[in-house]
């Protein structure tokens, strides 16, 4: 399995590089950087002054299959789908794409002191959160699970960034059916 990484709009390097290391660390599947998606106007709502995911995702479809298994954006745009204010990520239930912000995750965008760590772990929880749902994982009732919908900071902040034992046996019985396809 690899899974194949793009870097959405205006976004620093290291960003990648994380979700990539994120992926090796947690799903042990190699990693490939996509060409960047540098332009991100197509999915802007003026209205809302944010972008909208379910378009993001779209344009990514066409960018990284049959080469990749997965294709996973990274930005810095503020992501929404019309019925919330805004998500974290999302995700193509069973599908090769997802898309995961970074906008409010960060302690700035609350008026708080800026948190590397903070931020890094909860890119990480929205990461393995989104990519699980790329493996038909729907949302978990583990209040500790990665796989917990999270709707706010404080829910994504409760959970840990890892798969409670019922959802890695779901993933796993996923991976074996692939394999044998
Ligand atoms: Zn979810
Ligand atoms: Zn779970």
């Amino acid at each position: 399995m690899k899974v194949g990484v793009v870097a959405i709009g205006s976004i620093e390097q290291r960003w990648s590089d994380a979700v990539e290391r994120h992926i090796r660390a947690v799903f042990g599947f190699s990693t490939e950087r996509l060409p960047p998606l540098d332009r991100v106007e197509f999915a802007l709502d003026e209205r809302r002054a944010q972008y909208s995911s379910s378009l993001i995702l779209r344009e990514l479809a066409t960018l990284g299959p049959p080469a990749v298994s997965r294709v996973v954006g990274i930005t810095e745009c503020d992501i929404f789908i019309p019925m919330l204010k805004f998500v974290f990520g999302q995700a193509q239930l069973g599908g090769q794409i997802a898309v995961i912000s970074l906008a409010r995750l960060r302690q700035e965008f609350y008026g708080l002191p800026s948190d590397a760590e903070l931020l890094d772990l909860r890119m990480k929880k929205v990461l393995v959160h989104e990519l699980g749902h790329t493996f038909g994982l729907t949302h978990c009732t583990d209040r500790t699970c990665v796989m917990v919908l999270s709707t706010n900071l404080d829910q994504l902040d409760a959970k840990l960034d890892a798969f409670c034992g019922s959802c890695l046996g779901l993933i796993r019985e996923h991976l074996g059916n692939v394999d044998h396809e």
